[in-house]
């Protein structure tokens, strides 16, 4: 069997057809486009011998047309996988079906497995009963490998990327979202094919969605990444914070987005703010400690300087405590201090600072409040201390002396207040103890005594 037009070096029919089959082929337009396209093409009769190869299948079989004509590609061919290709070439001859699937076979020279998509359909002739069969096959293997080195790049990377301990998320500048993680994505409470598409506002409380936002247009308009800390309420109303990477990125259709990474630090933030209170605070009593007070009285001292508002400062020191602790022992001393410093607190207001500032000294700082004010409130709490004191149960009267004072107009740095309240302190212990001194411009000292 030929096909028409006889046999060239390269296979390319040019002879007289010897098969009908043939003659639907090798129209001489047609030939040479089946020839040059880039696809295996080939014809087969109802035996499903070769009535017609182009140049790509011969080149395939190793053969020339002349060897292929009349042979079938079994002939040829080891197919991969034990695939019933004849099966296939079947339904095509006898049911005239159009059969497209994917296949492969084995390269006879390289032992090499290549993958195709072939279309094969009956030839009919001009009383419409099947002839044969035409076939095209696409080599698909390049595509095919590429496609799976793609889908299992995908899948590392979705891996990756489900299992770091980060928000990963990449966010438009149409502020919709392209991508997120599993935890991204169970950070909004959704499926993460879910979020994809949603616009920022949808996905979070407005508040942070624009403050997110505002971010990333400077990310966007800067070209540069930003590193920061970012404060978001999680879907349990608890406040969560992430150590946030955001980048710019370009994507493939030249639009821009911002891809982010955030790890989750609430507990080490959290940490970090116990760390914080406990280094300001007072470990027996729980109120400021003398550090932290000092840095408060003094930014206050300057607030009230600059705005001409009035401060007043008290010190407090319990009387005898010594005694206390010889008598009751230490851990009841321990006791009275803290008795003494929740007593103080609870007649304070939200911007007084108690702090205890020495063994058994406590400070209280009184911002927008006067000489006089601070007074009386030093008496109420001069009596109020033996009262509560008598109350836990010491089966003794824990008092206290006060010594107060207020900013004045020579007032230069914190020190001159405190080194008054001192004085204050040290007149009531003077004058017998449990008694309020105040100390206001001058030398004036007013007292209160309580017994
Ligand atoms: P005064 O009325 O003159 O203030 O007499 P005082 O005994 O209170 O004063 P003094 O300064 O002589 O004694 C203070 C005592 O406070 C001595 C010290 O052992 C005790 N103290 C200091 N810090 C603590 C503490 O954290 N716990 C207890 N239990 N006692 C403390
Ligand atoms: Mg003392
Ligand atoms: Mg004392």
């Amino acid at each position: 069997m030929t096909l028409p037009g006889g046999d060239r070096p390269e296979g390319v029919a040019c002879a007289a057809p010897a098969h009908p089959a043939t003659a639907t082929f090798v129209a001489d337009p047609f030939r040479e486009i089946l020839d040059e396209m880039g696809a295996f093409v080939f014809a087969t009769d109802l035996q499903g011998s070769y009535v017609y190869a182009n140049p790509m299948v011969l080149r395939l079989l190793g053969r020339s047309l002349q060897e292929v004509l009349g042979r079938t590609f079994d002939d040829f061919i080891k197919l991969a996988h034990d695939e019933d290709h004849a099966a296939i070439d079947r339904r095509v001859l006898i049911h005239g079906e159009v059969v497209s699937r994917e296949e492969s076979n084995v390269i006879p020279d390289t032992g090499e497995v290549r993958t195709y998509w072939t279309i094969k359909r009956p030839l009919r002739d001009a009383a419409g009963a099947i002839s044969g069969m035409v076939g095209v096959s696409y080599d698909i293997t390049d595509k095919k490998r590429l496609e799976n080195e793609v889908a299992e790049q995908k899948a590392l990377l979705a891996a990756v990327l489900d299992n770091v301990d980060a928000l990963v998320y990449m966010k438009g500048e149409d502020r919709r979202f392209r991508y997120a993680n599993q935890r991204a994505a169970d950070a909004f409470g959704l499926p993460s094919e879910q979020v994809v598409g949603k616009l920022d506002g949808e996905l979070m409380p407005s508040e942070a969605a624009e403050r997110f936002w505002r971010k990333d247009q400077e990310i966007l308009a800067s070209g540069q990444r930003s590193v920061s800390e970012e404060a978001m309420q999680g879907r349990d109303g608890r406040m969560r914070h992430y150590w946030s990477v955001v980048v710019p990125w370009q994507q493939a259709d030249g639009s821009r987005a911002v891809i982010g990474l955030s790890t989750d630090i609430t507990e080490l933030h959290d940490l970090k703010e116990e760390l914080q209170r406990q280094a300001r605070t007072d470990a027996l009593t729980g109120v400021a400690n003398r550090r932290s007070f000092q840095e408060a009285a003094q930014a206050e001292f300057e607030r009230s300087r600059r705005y001409a508002r009035p401060l007043s400062l008290m010190a407090i020191d319990v009387d005898h405590f010594k005694d206390i602790n010889d008598r009751h022992g230490h851990p009841v001393g321990d006791q009275v201090l803290r008795t003494i410093a929740q007593c103080v607190q609870g007649s304070l207001r939200g911007n007084d600072l108690l702090a205890r500032t020495g063994g058994e000294e406590f400070c209280v700082l009184l911002p927008e409040t006067e000489l006089a004010a601070a007074s009386e409130l030093a008496g109420r709490l001069c009596q109020n201390l033996a009262v509560h004191a008598a109350f836990s149960g010491l089966g003794m009267k824990v008092t206290a002396s006060f010594g107060v004072t207020s900013l004045v107009a020579g007032d230069e740095r914190f020190d001159q207040i405190f080194a008054r309240s001192d004085r204050a302190l040290y007149a009531a212990k003077q004058q017998g103890r449990n008694r309020v001194v105040c100390l206001g411009m001058g030398t004036g000292a007013g007292q209160g005594h309580t017994d």
